[in-house]
């Protein structure tokens, strides 16, 4: 079929052939594939990222949500400019790893130690070795639709169907290992819970990739009080959520203090980065000089604290610390939220948005959203030409089957309401 989108970007058609033959399916991700070709992109700057066409889209995906200040934040990047001339990487102990881990713990006190790792996959990883090693306990509990990355102890039930394997080679053991528990269903999940002795749950307070959906303050609550009641370390997946939702990240936004955090994203400024933090005497265990055998808890990593993304994050926080950013992506997000909601009620269109602060998605359907199941009752084709009618018109948005955004400093009003008026071009023509 012949696009907008197919006639501007034949060097990416042709970029997309080359990149199948050494790249299965042409990209380093499959959340990257879009069809009937994702565009390759030259370079980016600010809102903006310019593909090899020439094409200039506003980025509302933001590097996959990472992306808080936007592209080549010149404080950001000076930084990165200033480490280079260093050394890229030591592979060995630098004191802005320490300083980065003390900025992190002066806003989420609840990270009395941490490590750091390359991803949130990897930290997340640690972070489930931990609990274990910890409490002595195998079973882990994960809610409904949370991802936490491709590591194969967390990887199911992120999408419906909930009880089929997302991807091949997850082994039944593996499977075995987890309990999935129903996201903002605080009965349901302490029946389950009951007599299972589990490790840890660990739980993404604001649902990301699985639509935007935050966890019910009350829920979160309650989910603390069942960890201490049945010693159960709690953890939560702040990889998106952690210095997005303000400095203290969800933890402080809803005030629930979990046992671990796992981190990533921001922290790193845009490169990639992970970590894993929380109590002392947990975190403890990762001493390999206290603990030992069974006591010990392995963390390492080639890439760990490497010296460019210390620096990139190091200078980021410091910009949200000193700017009014969560101010401007905050009224953003409101502003996008409430505008396309009107509309959707406007033409009573079939959509509704959810999300806090700057994160927010579009879900094709009107049916009240609390978890993931609904995902199997949205309109996913109209999702698609939704994000193919914004790519035509130079917005790109994260995922074409579920469009989501964590907005960024760069992001201007104008960006917004142009998003906004192409929606209700979109919305206009379909229900006419
Ligand atoms: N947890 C959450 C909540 C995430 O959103 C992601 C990445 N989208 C991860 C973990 C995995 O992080 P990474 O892609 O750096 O491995």
């Amino acid at each position: 079929m012949i696009t907008i989108y197919s006639t501007k970007s034949p060097k990416s058609e042709a970029m997309f052939r080359r990149a199948s033959e050494v790249i299965p399916a042409g990209v380093s991700y499959g959340a990257r594939g879009w069809e009937p070709y994702p565009f390759y992109v030259a370079r980016a700057s600010g809102s903006k990222v310019i593909d090899i066409d020439g094409n200039e889209y506003t980025d509302f995906w933001c590097v996959h949500l990472s992306a808080i200040l936007g592209h080549c934040y010149p404080k950001v990047v000076e930084a990165v400019k200033k480490q280079a001339g260093m050394g890229l990487h030591y592979g060995l102990e630098h004191e802005q790893e320490i300083e980065h881990a003390e900025l992190i713990r002066k806003h989420m006190s609840s990270m009395e130690m941490m490590r750091f790792t390359s991803s949130g996959t990897e930290a997340n990883m640690y972070a489930l070795r931990l609990a274990r090693t910890y409490t002595k306990r195998t079973t882990v509990g994960k809610f409904e639709g949370n991802w936490h990355g491709g590591y194969d102890g967390l990887h199911y039930a992120i999408k419906p169907p909930l009880d089929k394997p997302p991807s091949g080679g997850l082994t039944p053991g593996v499977i075995n290992d987890l309990l999935v528990l129903p996201y903002n269903d605080l009965e349901e999940t302490r029946r389950k819970m009951r007599g299972k002795n589990l490790a840890c749950m660990e739980i993404e307070p604001v649902m990301g990739a699985g639509g935007i959906v935050p966890a019910d303050r009350e829920f979160l609550r309650g989910l603390r009080e069942l960890c201490d009641e049945t010693g159960t370390l709690l953890i939560f997946d702040e990889v998106i959520t952690g210095f997005r939702l303000g400095l203290g990240g969800a933890q402080s936004y809803y005030g629930v203090r979990p046992d671990l955090t796992v981190l990533g994203k921001i922290i790193g400024g845009g490169l990639p980065v992970g970590a894993v933090g929380g109590r002392r005497d947990v975190m403890e265990h990762m001493d390999h000089k206290k603990y030992r055998g069974e006591d010990y808890s392995f963390h390492g990593g080639t890439g760990s604290a490497n010296a460019l993304t210390i620096a990139a994050g190091h200078a980021t926080i410091k910009v949200l610390e000193s700017e009014p950013v969560y101010d401007h992506i905050d009224r953003l997000g409101n502003y996008m939220r409430s505008n396309l909601s009107g509309i959707f009620d406007r033409y009573k269109y079939n959509a509704q948005v959810t999300g806090v602060g700057s994160m927010l998605a579009i879900h094709f359907t009107r049916e009240p959203i609390k978890d993931v199941n609904v995902l199997a009752r949205e309109n996913k084709e109209e999702a698609k030409r939704f994000f193919t009618h914004q790519l035509d018109r130079g917005n790109l948005i994260l995922s074409p089957e579920l469009p989501h955004t964590g907005l960024s400093y760069a992001h201007t009003e104008k960006e917004i309401e142009r998003f906004v008026k192409e929606s209700e071009e979109f919305v206009k023509s379909a229900t006419s």
